[in-house]
């Protein structure tokens, strides 16, 4: 049976999710993006109406929601400003390792923290010589004692200045590369940890980036996630997990394209009538419907598949890929469709041509997302035949 329609408890969501897009996001989104600054207390009220930590589960005292619920969620904050957004969901980066990976004493530890105070938290693979290739990473993990002492530099982690804990990925030898690689908590106060510059983006210039460096950093064994050899593995899960997120983010942002567009079509005349009349202007519109119908359904498809508990990578980077790309192709054209006063800050949509930029590096790039999806299909095809290979 196939049912695209919405319960009631999901549309109510999306009720609450807008409203507080609209009535407190909207409102600071110019001047945050101008200073380059999160505002905290819009965390902090989005918090208390548990628009944060959606999937948290219930036993751990979280809401315990569904991947489809949490895409909605971040829809309707992307449309706002993607860049509030990610520092408001990127807690999910940070805790999905330690609900997959996590001893038990851990989950109630790491996950119950998060569910009872007001607390950010990072997820961090990326260092300045390791992005896309993560096996490749260098930070250091050297076994003492039952734990492990950090050395390295992690770079591009969004909401490090403001982190209680980070998930750390780290290897006992470089060359071993995946098979070397470990995962760690590691607390913001732990002797050591510093945080690094703040990142003066072009773009979700909102969302708080900086690097993380480790010097000496000692983690007991209460807190080692994933021992050296397992965490490669952990990390790559988490991605699956999250990636669809990233096609949620897409859609909110194309929406905003499409209002902005829409509007200012119907408002502005050349030759006489309105450039909602213009058939080349027509064409954009018409695109950008197509693509926030295309990329929901796979969003849709891919955290259906997560509540399912059935593992499709696949799917998770197809609402990835074209997701980021159809955004970040709308915002274009949002541009292109203000003209001049889409060059200009008096008018949102250059911020949204900034914003969507990004969607096609992090959580693996575009070109990391063809290369994956290659390999998956090329492994399908050769072991499944074709039936269904491609979904
Ligand atoms: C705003 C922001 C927030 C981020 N947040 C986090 C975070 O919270 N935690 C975290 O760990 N990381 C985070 N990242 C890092 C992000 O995941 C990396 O930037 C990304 O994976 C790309 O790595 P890189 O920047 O080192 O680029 P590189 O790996 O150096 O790639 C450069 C270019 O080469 C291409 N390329 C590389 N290898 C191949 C290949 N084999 N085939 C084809 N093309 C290739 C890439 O697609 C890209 O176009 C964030 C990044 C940004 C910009």
């Amino acid at each position: 049976m196939i049912d695209f329609e919405l319960t009631e408890e999901q549309r109510a969501l999306i009720d609450v999710a807008r409203r507080f897009a609209r009535e407190r996001i909207i409102p600071t989104v110019a001047e945050c993006d101008r200073e380059s600054r999160f505002p905290r207390d819009v965390f902090e009220e989005a918090w208390d109406i548990g628009l944060v930590n959606p999937t948290l589960p219930s036993e751990y005292g979280g809401q315990g929601l569904s991947d489809v619920d949490s895409s909605l969620i971040t829809e309707e904050l992307a449309y706002a400003c993607t860049g509030i957004q990610t520092s408001l969901t990127a807690n999910t980066l940070a805790l999905t390792p330690i609900k997959l990976g996590g001893t038990e004493e851990q989950k109630k530890k790491y996950l119950g923290w998060l569910a009872s105070e007001k607390i950010f938290a990072s997820y961090a693979t990326t260092e300045p010589a390791a992005g896309s290739d993560v096996a490749g990473l260098q930070t250091r993990a050297v076994k003492d004692g039952d734990g492990y002492v950090l050395n390295g530099t992690k770079c591009w982690i969004t909401n490090a200045s403001m982190a209680s804990f980070y998930t750390i990925f780290a290897t006992e030898n470089p060359d071993l590369r995946h098979k070397g690689i470990g995962a760690f908590i590691v607390h913001r106060d732990a002797p050591g940890l510093k945080i690094g510059k703040h990142e003066d983006k072009m773009g979700q210039r909102a969302s708080d980036t900086c690097q993380v460096m480790l010097e000496e950093v000692r983690v007991p064994p209460a807190q080692v996630l994933a021992t050296p050899g397992h965490g490669f593995k952990l990390a790559m899960e988490t991605f699956n997990q999250t990636r669809p997120d990233i096609g949620a983010i897409a859609v909110g942002l194309m929406r905003r394209c499409l209002d902005e567009s829409v509007a200012y079509a119907k408002e502005r005349k050349t030759f006489g009538v309105p450039i909602a009349q213009h058939q080349m202007v027509q064409a954009m519109i018409a695109e950008m419907a197509i693509c926030i119908e295309a990329t929901s359904l796979l969003v849709r498809k891919a955290a259906w598949n997560l509540d399912k508990g059935i593992r499709n990578p696949i799917v998770s980077s197809y609402a990835k890929a074209f997701g980021a790309d159809s955004a970040m192709q709308s915002a274009l054209d949002a541009v292109q469709i203000f003209g001049g006063n889409g060059y200009v800050k008096d008018y949102p949509v250059e911020k949204l041509m900034r914003d969507a930029k990004v969607l096609q590096i992090y959580e693996g790039t575009n070109q990391i997302q063809r290369l994956i999806l290659s390999r998956l299909l090329a492994a399908k095809l050769q072991s499944g035949g074709r039936k269904g290979a491609t979904r």
